[in-house]
């Protein structure tokens, strides 16, 4: 794993506005801190460039992993994941005010399962930071 420069860390961050690009919590109702993912990641040929970078909480960058697509086999066709570098947020996934993620599109629905974005625990959170009016975090820019 390459060691990002404090620099492009702090770009990123920034970028984001402390939000997880991909279920967007705030990091300031987090236990962990936010991590660097690489979108596409190193052993894909990935660079550690800023157009390639995002930040993740905990449980999305885990459950993402190495991962970028995913099959369905309802339909039987192979599914990108969300990629925060070159989709918009807000064109895939909406967000509930009971605390649910709803898919716009094949991509959100299948970035929804595979990082188990619905889960009640998750769920839940976004439901209660949802009362203080934490949630949803949203980042200052998108592409
Ligand atoms: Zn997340």
């Amino acid at each position: 794993m390459t060691r990002i420069p404090v620099a492009l860390r702090r770009e990123i961050v920034d970028r984001a506005g402390g939000c997880c690009e991909y279920c967007r919590l705030p990091v300031s109702e987090l236990m962990f801190a936010l991590e660097i993912d690489h979108v596409i990641p190193e052993k894909h040929g990935g660079p550690t460039t800023a157009d390639n970078l995002s930040l993740a909480c905990l449980r999305c960058n885990r459950r993402k992993g190495s991962d970028i697509v995913s099959f369905d086999w309802e339909t039987g066709q192979r599914v990108d994941l969300y990629n925060p570098r070159t989709m918009r947020w807000d064109d895939h996934f909406n967000y509930q005010e009971d605390g649910l993620l709803a898919s716009l599109t094949a991509i959100g629905a299948m970035t929804i399962k595979f990082l188990l974005l619905n889960t009640i625990e998750r769920v839940d959170e976004r439901r209660s930071l949802t009362q203080y009016g934490l949630y949803p975090c949203n980042p200052p820019r998108q592409i």
